[in-house]
Formats: C-alpha cells, structure tokens, sequence
C-alpha cells in the first residue's frame, strides 16, 4: 500500500527499448567525449622536458625563499612570527645579536624542513617585513630526508635564483613594508 503523504514521491522503474537495453545511448555518449577529448586543446606537458606555465606565480604556493635586502642582506630580522604561524612546525629560527646597526636582531640560523611543510602560506602572511616567500619553483627533490631540510644559505640560493622572474610579492602588489 503506498503512503498518501505529498511529500514522498514514487519512482517508477522507466521502460527500457531495444536500444537501452543494448546500452547503446550509454555507449554513444561515451564514444562522443573520447572524441571531443582526442580534439580538444592538450593541457598536459612532457615534464620535465617541459615546464609547464603557472599562470600568476604570485599566488603560487612552491619551494620557499629568503628575501635580501637592496644591500644584499638577509631581510629576516629574526621576529619568530613565521615559525609560531606555521601549523606544521617545520621552521627553526636561531636569532642573534644584529652586525647592522638598523635592525635588532638577524637569523644566525634559519631552517625549513621542505618535507614537513604543507605548503599553506602562513609563514608568508605572518612575516612583517617580507622575509620568507614562496616560490613557484614545483619540482622539489632530493635523495635524502636532510637535503629536504633547506637552511639559510639554499634559502638565500632560492631568492637568487628566482628573483629575477618573481619580483618580491610586496613591491609587485605595490605595498612594501616600510622596513
Ligand atoms: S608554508 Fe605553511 S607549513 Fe610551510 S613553512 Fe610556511 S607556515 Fe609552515
Ligand atoms: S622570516 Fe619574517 S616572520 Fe620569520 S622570523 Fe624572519 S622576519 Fe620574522
């Protein structure tokens, strides 16, 4: 006995015809999107051969760098704040007493285990002055665990690197910090 409540509908079985019943309508379907696909534009490349385009590398969540200053200077003034954002506690700080006489304190170490890292941006965003960012460098590898955890100097090789293609984000967004 069916119930009366309006609510509730009642889904007949539909009424399959030679051709439902042989899967052709299915099939056609099928066949019709491996066409259109064999004809439409490749959104794949031959990495590495090819580098694929990363279309704002702003935005770009990749391989982390150290930024330096117009001196050539490490812009980290060692605050910690990246290292407390970071919900994946890879980055180690060791501060020390500033040789500059314009900042405080300076990073006498500074360590990012690249393995750990979730890649989430807080660093970033947590940085006063603009000293850590990521990249859009996408292919990190390494033949051990410890040449994953990236210090100072390969952080600082990252900047040299990249700078030239990525500008510092503060100054292409036009709102550089003031330090
Ligand atoms: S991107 Fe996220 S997880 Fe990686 S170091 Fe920065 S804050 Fe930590
Ligand atoms: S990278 Fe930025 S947030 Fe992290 S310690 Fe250095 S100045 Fe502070």
């Amino acid at each position: 006995m069916q119930a009366t409540d309006p609510d509730i509908y009642w889904i007949t079985e539909p009424q399959l015809g030679l051709a439902g019943n042989m899967y052709l309508p299915l099939f056609m379907q099928g066949l019709t999107t491996t066409v259109k696909h064999l004809f439409s534009p490749k959104v794949t490349v031959s990495f590495p051969e090819e580098r694929p385009q990363i279309g704002n590398p702003l935005i770009y969540r990749g391989v982390h760098r150290l930024n330096k200053d117009e001196a050539g200077r490490v812009k980290c003034v060692a605050c910690f704040l990246c290292a407390t954002a970071c919900p994946a506690h890879c980055i180690d700080i060791v501060a020390a007493p500033s040789p500059w006489p314009d900042r405080e304190k300076y990073p006498e170490s500074f360590t990012i285990d690249e393995l750990r890292c979730i890649f989430c941006g807080m660093c970033e965003e947590a940085c006063p002055v603009d000293a850590v960012e990521l990249t859009s460098l996408l292919d990190l590898t390494g033949r051990s665990r410890e040449e994953m955890i990236f210090d100072k100097e390969k952080l600082l090789s990252v900047y040299d690197m990249t700078q030239a293609a990525e500008p510092m984000k503060s100054l292409e967004l036009g709102n550089a910090p003031s330090k």
